[in-house]
């Protein structure tokens, strides 16, 4: 499949942050051109869409931002200073688990 590189993307960040999140969310593809990512939970179920439109072909800084931000979500709904630092954080942890491979 042509989107897989963002569904592997999405698997090894999840991977590396699975310590560090209250759960993972189920990844679904979009063709939105509105959004890179976005977060939805409702309940016990909860997904993040990633758009094939905007994020492919794949920015590696651009998309390691964008899974981490929507992860950020699983713990913070909003966009306060403590889901920025997360993001912020997580995106630190992924590109030093990151460094040297390729994906
Ligand atoms: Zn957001």
């Amino acid at each position: 499949m042509k989107y897989q590189i963002l569904i592997t993307y999405y698997n090894k960040i999840a991977e590396i942050l699975k310590d560090r999140l209250p759960f993972i969310p189920a990844l679904q593809l979009s063709n939105a051109k509105t959004y890179y990512g976005s977060y939805w939970k409702k309940g016990d179920r909860s997904s993040i869409t990633l758009s094939t439109k905007t994020c492919y072909p794949v920015d590696h800084d651009e998309l390691v931002d964008t899974v981490c931000h929507e992860l950020a979500h699983a713990i913070f709904c909003n966009h306060g200073k403590s889901h920025t630092t997360t993001t912020e954080h997580f995106v630190n942890i992924v590109n030093e688990n990151l460094k040297g491979t390729i994906i």
